[in-house]
């Protein structure tokens, strides 16, 4: 199957909108893995001649907020086994959660590449606020919007770099 990078994250930071984003895609290919109970969005991307594949691996908790602990160790459990960089994406606008730091010290554990992407920097002035961040220990934030795009570019740069 090649490199393959897996977006963890609590819901609402603009996962599934990084996703799609990424793979140039609104609806992106579905699969049912075997051996697996959880539906995963599986994508392709190419940047650089490089091609990866993505997964978007929180595709069953649509937004809610209402997530436990449990729902997202299984996320973060498939990201550490399946992926090669794992992005770790939080939310500029809101800030840091419980669940965010709850992420982030299973991820401090892992020896795979993790990449802290701090999502909805739309525009500069929210450049500060993913400051905060880098208390995960988990290096600089990429800051970048998956709305408008803005930072993806730098992203693929250093996701392909890893490989
Ligand atoms: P997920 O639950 O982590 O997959 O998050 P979604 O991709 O479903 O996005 C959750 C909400 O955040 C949606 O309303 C998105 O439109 C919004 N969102 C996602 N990315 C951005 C962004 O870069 N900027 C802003 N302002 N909103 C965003
Ligand atoms: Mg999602």
């Amino acid at each position: 199957m090649g490199n393959i990078v897996a977006i963890v994250g609590r819901p609402n930071v603009g996962k599934s909108t990084l996703f799609n984003r990424l793979t140039k895609s609104r609806k992106a290919i579905v699969n049912e893995v075997a051996g697996t109970t959880r539906d995963r969005q599986y994508g392709k991307v190419e940047w650089c001649g490089q091609e990866f594949s993505i997964i978007d691996t929180g595709g069953w908790v649509v937004n809610s907020d209402d997530i436990f602990e449990e729902e997202i160790n299984k996320q973060v459990a498939i990201a550490i086994e399946e992926a090669d960089v794992i992005l770790f994406v939080v939310d500029a606008m809101h800030g840091g959660t419980d669940l965010d730091d709850h992420v982030a010290s299973i991820l401090r554990k892992t020896k795979k590449p993790v990449i802290l992407v701090a999502n909805k920097v739309d525009s500069n002035e929210w450049q500060y606020a993913a400051a905060e961040f880098y208390s995960f220990g988990l290096g600089d934030p990429y800051t970048l919007s998956a709305i408008n795009g803005s930072g993806t570019g730098d992203l693929l740069d250093d996701i392909v770099a890893r490989f």
